[in-house]
């Protein structure tokens, strides 16, 4: 079978699958109809006409035995007269002596003996042969002298041929067939029209379903297809809103999960960064932080002139102790040293860890002889501190190397170093004490002792 165009909708394949098998069978019984009813129509009206010339036949048999010619005109004139569709009415005798007629006559006509129907254009002749009958008769002299000579149980009396119009009967027909074309034609739209109804009792719901999938496809999750309005798809408009509310759900479930996930990524990110800032064991800043913040403050020192100082701090001998007493009282020691380095300095300052026994503290504001002083306090504070390990006091000490800011080493690095040679100069020259870096310091050179 051959597809359907594509460009045939859903309704118009609707409307063909219901109308079309409502067109054929009406058509198929109009023409049933037609064909049956011609037929039977020819076929009465020829019969008809054959009664009428039998009657006539009968009738006329005592009117052409007696050549009585008057009363078979009365006759042929009734019989002509009885119907407005005849021509012409004849009966004429065997021998042809005379004809008597009512209408007309067709110019050639059928044979004598035999019953002859013919039909040629509108005109239906049909001819009948007129017999005599044997009768019993109680005197034989009524007999006229004719029917004596020629008596014979069925001989030929004449004929009677009667003429008929069919044309009136086409007329009929044509009427016929134009009611009947009417008819269907009416029935046919009737047809189309419910059909039409009931197709689009399918697809307006179809269309709407249709329309609110493909919003929803387009991510518009709040549209509903109307179910009250579905008519037959009812139950599909039902399950594609259950479908739609259940995909919502699921997106707003993971909307939020992403959200959570989200704010405890940002969580987790601001703690590692402020772990980052903080060192984990004694809580001063970190390397990091405090770079940062030391790079900053030479930018504003510079920028307004501003002294500023840094102090770089270790412990003394600090592996020793962690030799003796075990990493964990070494850690101990690092926290409490950190302490005492906190407690003796400003809001403003800064200490920071810069790794392993090593820190540094940036004093901003602070030129070199008060930093000394600073540091010479955060010394004796060290120095004051004792943890008890073993019911024992342990006693730590730290050396430290002061630089402060002189507007020429403007970075970090340069006076970072030159703290540290203050400081290797502390540790060089006995450990526990503070060191200036002036400008007899000699340059910075690794000569710790062990
Ligand atoms: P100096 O007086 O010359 O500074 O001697 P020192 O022993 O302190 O110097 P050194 O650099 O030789 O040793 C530092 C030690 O610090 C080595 C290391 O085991 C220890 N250390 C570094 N970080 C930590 C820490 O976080 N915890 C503990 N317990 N020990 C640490
Ligand atoms: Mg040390
Ligand atoms: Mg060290």
């Amino acid at each position: 079978m051959k597809r359907l165009p594509q460009a045939l909708g859903i309704r118009a394949r609707l409307w063909l699958a219901a109308a079309l098998p409502a067109v054929l069978v009406t058509l198929a019984l109009l023409w049933l109809f037609m064909d049956r009813h011609e037929r039977n129509l020819a076929e009465a009206v020829a019969d008809r006409v054959r009664a009428n010339a039998l009657q006539m036949a009968s009738a006329a048999e005592f009117g052409l035995f007696v050549g009585d010619r008057q009363n078979l005109q009365r006759q042929v004139n009734q019989l002509f007269e009885s119907a407005p569709e005849l021509l012409g009415v004849a009966v004429i005798p065997a021998d042809g002596q005379y004809r008597v007629v009512a209408g007309k006559l067709p110019a050639q006509l059928p044979p004598f003996s035999d019953e002859v129907i013919t039909e040629f254009g509108d005109v239906l002749t049909v001819s009948v042969p007129v017999h005599y009958t044997a009768i019993q008769m109680d005197d034989p002299f009524a007999l006229t002298p004719a029917l004596r000579a020629g008596m014979a149980p069925r001989g030929l009396a004449g004929q009677v041929v009667v003429i008929y119009d069919l044309d009136k009967l086409r007329g009929q027909r044509r009427d016929l067939l134009i009611w009947a074309v009417l008819v269907t034609a009416g029935a046919l739209g009737l047809a189309s029209i419910l059909s039409a109804l009931m197709a689009s009792s399918v697809t307006r719901p179809m269309a709407s379903v249709s329309k609110v999938v493909e919003q929803i496809g387009l991510g518009h999750l709040h549209e509903r297809a109307d179910v009250e309005a579905a008519g037959p798809l009812a139950s599909l408009s039902r399950g594609i809103n259950a479908m739609a509310s259940r995909i919502a759900m699921t997106q707003e479930d993971l909307r939020q999960q992403v959200a959570a996930a989200t704010r405890e990524l940002r969580l987790q990110k601001e703690a590692a960064e402020q772990a980052a800032r903080i060192d984990a064991l004694t809580g001063v800043a970190s390397r990091r932080a405090f770079t940062e913040r030391a790079e900053l403050e030479i930018q504003r020192a510079l920028r307004y002139s501003q002294p500023l100082s840094v102090v770089m701090v270790d412990l003394d001998r600090f592996k020793r102790v962690n030799d003796t007493y075990g990493h964990a009282v070494g850690d101990a020691v690092l926290v409490s040293f950190a302490q005492a380095l906190m407690h003796e300095v400003r809001e403003v300052d800064m200490v920071g860890r810069l790794g392993g026994e090593e820190f540094a503290v940036l004093l901003p504001g602070i030129e070199g002889q008060e930093a000394v002083r600073v540091a010479e306090r955060m010394r004796q504070a060290v120095e004051a501190r004792a943890l008890t390990v073993g019911g024992q006091a342990l006693h730590f000490t730290a050396s430290f190397g002061v630089a402060d800011f002189d507007g020429v080493d403007v970075n970090l690095p340069g006076l970072l170093a030159r703290a540290d040679s203050a400081l290797y100069q502390a540790k060089h020259t006995g450990r526990n004490r503070v060191v200036y870096a002036d400008d007899t310091l000699p340059a910075f050179e690794d000569t710790r002792p062990a």
